[in-house]
């Protein structure tokens, strides 16, 4: 079958590699019918990861076909409709029913040499019985995008919203502005929030945030940035931040644009992030939260939403490519020339 392969900094190569197959009776091999390109793989692509001679199989969002299911699998069956959220996990451990699914004691994450990854004709899914949301079959094809979007950036944003105690009343600043910080404006909206600040600059990510419910725009950065939230803000600063980058710059940011009492939830992976233990953090009173998102323990709720048209985080996507043309995905997205790409099998 064919599948992207990372080989180094910048070298994403479609190749001929040994079908997915069932290897534990708990698995199911999903045919692929979307994937997407990931915020997150731009990361080991501009070099911030360790390669093997293998190369490393890429992807870990998809929604598909079962085609096949080892012999303790009961929840789903071949011919079914399914999304895969970027974790596997039982659905059942002491750590997946408190909700914290990407900790399951017997799960672990896709797109490495040990699973396979996503951007791929076919995938291997462990702990298929928790692993697999069903969608539903003969879905109209313009949900496509918005059904692909739960497997991981729209649950993302809303684990940051979460995390970040968005509620009813609240002011929230998106931190980012990529697909996961557009998503966060979507999460923070359906949470009730008051008022909603995207912090970020380019002009059609703006237009989505605002069309996904940003209220305000801070465009500046550094210290022009905090005083423009605090101005918006009354002078106080936000009650929560949703932190959608994950570098020491935008953990800086967000830890100046906080009210005292306030709630950080983290969903950009931190690269060298230093947050100080007394101030404020300490002094303020602050919460910082957040962590891998437990996907999988929020994808029936926004399910619903997506199949009531309540939200539409597809929007997210901007280009579409075949399986061949990862490689172009890939390098779109590092140049900024594309915000989310999906993959048409
Ligand atoms: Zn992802
Ligand atoms: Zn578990």
């Amino acid at each position: 079958m064919l599948a992207a392969i990372m080989y180094g900094p910048g070298d994403v190569r479609i190749e001929n590699i040994p079908d997915a197959r069932i290897t534990q009776p708990t698995d199911a091999i999903v045919r692929t019918t979307y994937a997407s390109i990931c915020g997150s793989d731009l990361w080991p692509y501009r070099g911030y990861a360790e390669f093997g001679a293998a190369g490393r199989p890429m992807g870990h969002e998809a929604i598909g076909v079962v085609e096949e299911v080892g012999a303790a699998v009961r929840n789903v069956r071949a011919g079914d409709f399914v999304a895969m959220p970027f974790a596997f996990s039982d659905n059942t451990c002491v750590h997946c029913q408190a909700g914290i699914h990407t900790s399951c004691l017997h799960g672990g994450f896709f797109g490495n040499s040990e699973v396979g990854g996503a951007q791929a004709e076919a995938i291997r899914i462990p702990q298929a019985d928790g692993t697999l949301v069903a969608l539903p079959g003969g879905a109209d094809e313009a949900l496509m995008a918005s059904l692909l979007t739960l497997t991981d950036v729209m649950a993302t944003g809303h684990h940051a919203a979460v995390t970040a105690r968005v509620a009813p009343g609240k002011a929230v600043a998106v931190v980012g502005d990529g697909a996961v910080g557009l998503c966060g404006v979507i999460a923070a909206r359906r949470l009730g929030a008051e008022q909603i600040i995207i912090m970020g600059r380019h002009e059609d990510r703006i237009a989505l945030a605002r069309r996904f419910g940003a209220t305000d725009v801070v465009s500046e950065r550094g210290e022009e940035a905090v005083e423009h939230v605090r101005k918006l803000t009354g002078g106080y600063g936000v009650h929560a931040v949703l932190e959608c980058v994950g570098t020491d710059q935008s953990m800086q940011t967000c830890l100046s644009i906080v009210r005292p009492g306030a709630a950080i939830g983290r969903v950009g992976v931190p690269h060298e992030v230093d947050i100080p233990a007394l101030a404020p953090t300490f002094v303020k009173n602050l919460t910082i939260s957040g962590g891998p998102a437990p996907a999988r323990a929020y994808m029936d709720e926004l399910l619903h939403d997506v199949l009531e048209g309540t939200i539409e985080p597809g929007l997210v996507f901007d280009r579409v490519v075949s399986l061949d043309e990862v490689p172009d995905g890939y390098r779109a997205m590092d140049e900024r020339k594309a915000l989310k790409v999906m993959v048409k099998m």
